[in-house]
């Protein structure tokens, strides 16, 4: 398979949901060492909401689903992650809008939109300690591998590489947004949660599509 349909991606969001079902509690214990130990249960009750929202609604096309996708999630979670992610479903669902299929120029443009959507939402720099020292060299990845011809299995698993890595450099970063920016110099020797759940989120997806 070398695109992605409106099922094959509410299979990917459904992936995503299992994803992080598997590592609920080891988010929470990540968010337990610098935040208020929710972020686990946060995203599983954005993902369970999504799931749901997805198995009752008739997409046409994947803009529906991320469009359906990031109104149930921020209904189901308001605060801290809720409206980051919300808006990341939401600006890739705007970028491929009127695509029935998703080919590799438009999932890379898919994880560059979202990258974007966490930038503007979260107004956090990079080396502040959030998801977007995730995002953002996921992003810089597919973007890299789409000008190298890359297949779409290639440029999904390319920006999780790039999120993981860039999730693990957060332990060394000192937080400067959110809770966790309270600690001071304290937050440093931890990985940011939100980075962690990025890097959780896009290998679902690339490990989703490499499967098929
Ligand atoms: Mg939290």
């Amino acid at each position: 398979m070398s695109t992605i349909d409106q099922a094959r991606l509410i299979d990917l969001f459904n992936l995503m949901a299992d994803a992080i079902e598997r590592e609920k509690d080891h988010l929470c214990e990540l968010d337990g060492a610098i935040g208020d130990a929710d972020h686990g249960v946060t995203m599983s009750i954005g993902f369970s909401a999504v799931r749901k929202a997805l198995s009752e609604v008739n997409a046409a096309h994947p803009t529906d689903v991320f469009n359906t996708a990031a109104k149930a999630f921020l209904n189901a979670v308001g605060a801290s992650a809720g409206p980051l992610y919300a808006t990341a479903f939401m600006r890739a669902g705007a970028k491929v809008k009127g695509q029935t299929v998703l080919d590799r120029t438009a999932v890379a443009d898919m994880v560059t939109a979202m990258a974007d959507g966490v930038r503007s939402r979260g107004k956090a720099d990079l080396g502040d300690k959030t998801m977007l020292d995730a995002w953002d060299p996921a992003a810089k990845a597919a973007l890299q591998a789409l000008e190298a011809d890359r297949s779409a299995a290639e440029i999904l698993s390319q920006a999780a590489d790039a999120a993981e890595k860039g999730a693990t450099t957060t332990i060394d970063m000192m937080a400067k947004k959110g809770r966790s920016a309270r600690l001071g110099p304290r937050s440093v020797g931890h990985i940011d949660p939100g980075a962690a759940s990025t890097a959780i989120l896009l290998r679902a997806m690339a490990d989703g599509f490499t499967a098929e």
